[in-house]
């Protein structure tokens, strides 16, 4: 598996250039305390940090259960429209916090670990293979207001980490209320046909989804329906899943 990922990034040396440009000027950070990083350090967490971290993994978008890779929870119906769901961590702790500063707070630079981190275990640790990232879109008036759209830059890195094309094949096409605000009811009625497909898609694919979050996981789960509308076989990819089952 690493050596794959050693391949992915040994494709074309414009890429390694300017990766090995971007290190020189950024040297990389911990997320989480934004301490130095010993050069070549596996994890994006310095080594306090990392005995500190509870990784998630492949689990089920439905009860939070960590899943062995291939196999889909029993609580899920063959229909569904999120195939498999992949977390790096739980939302909590400094992983809340570090993730707070990355929507909230103009952190932006966070991206490139956060998704590339994201993209490379989602490669070693699932069979999921996809074709290409979508990232679960923003509301272009909340993108004015931001500055960045936080789950487009997430799919760019974990596209690239991935070796795949980052294709934003969804539009938000109406703004919703703050889901944090509303109860999971609302939450559905929220998000109900707030997405749509630009381009017909590629019946079949396997497609990665990607978002900063999955709370109650209704836009996950919404945006999912429409991309299975479009025949494709749906994957979702989140930084952290709200809560750890008890
Ligand atoms: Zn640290
Ligand atoms: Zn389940």
């Amino acid at each position: 598996m690493a050596e794959r990922w050693r391949a992915g990034k040994a494709r074309g040396g414009e890429r390694r250039g300017g990766e090995y440009l971007w290190r020189l000027i950024f040297p990389p950070r911990c997320l989480t305390c934004a301490v130095l990083l010993p050069a070549g350090a596996e994890a994006p967490l310095c080594r306090s940090c990392l005995s500190s971290f509870i990784p998630a993994g492949p689990l089920c978008p439905r009860c939070g259960e960590l899943l062995p890779p291939a196999a889909p929870c029993s609580c899920i119906p063959e229909s569904a429209p999120l195939r498999g769901l992949f977390a790096l961590s739980w939302y909590e702790g400094a992983w809340r916090q570090m993730l707070h500063r990355f929507k909230f707070r103009g952190k932006r630079s966070l991206a490139r670990p956060l998704g590339s981190w994201l993209g490379r275990l989602i490669r070693e640790e699932t069979c999921w293979e996809p074709a290409f990232v979508i990232p679960v879109p923003l509301h272009r008036r909340r993108l004015r207001e931001r500055g960045y759209d936080q789950a487009q830059l997430l799919a760019r890195f974990a596209a690239t980490a991935l070796g795949v094309p980052l294709r934003p094949l969804l539009a938000r096409i109406r703004p919703t209320a703050a889901q944090s605000s509303l109860s999971h009811h609302q939450r559905q009625e929220n998000v109900r046909g707030v997405f749509a497909c630009r381009r017909a898609a590629l019946p079949g694919k396997r497609a990665l989804l990607v978002d900063d979050i999955y709370s109650t996981g209704a836009t996950m789960q919404e945006a999912a329906a429409v991309l299975q509308k479009q025949g494709l076989v749906v994957f979702g990819a989140v930084a952290a899943f709200t809560q750890r089952p008890s």
